[in-house]
């Protein structure tokens, strides 16, 4: 007699993030569809990018490369480390990763155990809760408050470590508030992780993303080099979401040990998208700086719109969301299907990233400002049904 293996219980009973579960929605409702829900960019990835990868894999850049990723690419993230986000550090404290998502995971698998507690921030990117449940870990959530300008404060951070605390994550330009860390916070957090030996995991994804000043990375601070890993990302700096392609830097023992994990998740990034990354790095950044204006420029346009609807969002200093507290909504994530079955746009529910979203949506300024302009009229219509 035969028996079925077993699923694992815990697994079966995995959440989903509530971002996917509305695009899931989107595709089977078929276009058209106002596409507001998910943070990519609309633009292209930049030619001279998209060439050079072809070229690789036309001259036959196309086996197996180191496990940390290939010379060219690291020596590239060195220089652009050290011109962008102040970072200094060696070609062997780079490792190039399948997007940021692998190097967050890559971190948490390697440098936390199982029930060991992740400080993560709150609301925060879904994908958090996701990584650190997969892993075996335990998420712990801190508080990004309005009245704090969305800053975490390092009061509560010290109050909510334990003995199983390994790990705070920062995330800066925050998804999905667009805010970015002041720099004494950071020093504050900095002083407690190396208080109490704890790792500071900076997830700086939308580094280059900022409309008013340059961001400050943890790693740069004086305390940051002994105690960070920073963890960045192509995707939405070019436009290259779906060539998967991230790095993340940090003290040279922390990459050795994750640079043998690489082996067993991935063993190494495709050669022929590190080299598309070698372009990106050293080509014109004028692309860039194009792609940046235009994200200031929907930022502006929604924030603008959302006011004359009588909302009062957040102004975002960088990423490319707008966060939407809406009056009389509880549930953001019916509200969200609601949306999208009567008007046919999709935004993604607050919900999805933590209790304080609710109440919230997030709009992606990524879209074309007609889509937004048109999303954010439909998100007025439903509120003002919703008050008659
Ligand atoms: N971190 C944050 C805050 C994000 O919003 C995202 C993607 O949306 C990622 C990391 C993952 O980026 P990548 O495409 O490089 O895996």
């Amino acid at each position: 007699m035969t028996s079925t293996p077993p699923l694992p219980v815990e697994l079966e009973h995995f959440p989903r993030s509530g971002i996917r579960v509305v695009m899931d929605r989107a595709w089977e409702l078929g276009e058209p569809i106002t596409h507001l829900e998910v943070g990519e960019p609309k633009f292209a990835t930049p030619g001279h990018i998209v060439e050079a990868f072809c070229r690789a894999a036309r001259s036959g850049a196309t086996k197996y490369g180191p496990n940390a990723g290939i010379g060219a690419l690291r020596e590239a993230c060195v220089r652009k480390l050290a011109d962008v986000n102040d970072i200094r550090v060696e070609a062997d404290q780079i490792l190039v990763t399948v997007g940021a998502m692998q190097g967050l995971m890559c971190a948490v698998i390697g440098l936390t155990g199982h029930d060991d507690e992740i400080l993560i921030p709150n609301p925060g990117w879904p994908n958090y809760r996701l990584l650190i449940a997969t892993a075996g870990g335990r998420a712990v959530p801190y508080d990004l408050l309005p009245e704090r300008g969305d800053q975490p404060d390092p009061e509560q951070i010290a109050a909510l470590i334990t003995s199983r605390t390994k790990l705070i994550i920062l995330n800066s330009p925050s998804n999905p508030l667009g805010s970015v860390l002041a720099a004494e916070v950071i020093d504050e957090i900095l002083e407690i992780a190396r208080a109490r030996g704890i790792w500071v995991l900076s997830d700086e994804c939308y580094d280059q993303i900022v409309f008013d000043h340059p961001m400050t990375s943890p790693a740069a601070r004086p305390l940051g080099a002994e105690h960070t890993i920073t963890v960045h990302s192509f995707s939405k700096t070019y436009a290259m979401t779906g060539f998967r392609l991230g790095y993340l830097s940090a003290p040279r023992r922390v990459v050795a040990l994750l640079t043998k994990l690489q082996e067993s998740m991935v063993s190494c990034v495709s050669t022929p998208t590190q080299l598309a990354g070698v372009a990106a790095l050293e080509g014109p950044s004028s692309c860039v700086v194009d792609m940046v204006r235009d994200y200031r420029t929907h930022r502006d346009l929604a924030l603008a719109r959302a006011r004359a609807l009588g909302l009062e969002p957040r102004d975002p200093a960088g990423a490319f969301y707008l966060w939407l507290e809406l009056p009389q909504v509880v549930d953001s994530e019916s509200f969200a299907h609601q949306l999208l079955a009567q008007h046919r746009v999709a935004v993604a529910p607050g919900s999805a990233f933590g209790e304080p979203g609710g109440p919230a949506i997030r709009i992606s300024l990524a879209a074309d400002r007609e889509e937004i302009a048109a999303g954010l009229d439909a998100v007025g219509g439903m509120l003002e049904a919703r008050s008659r």
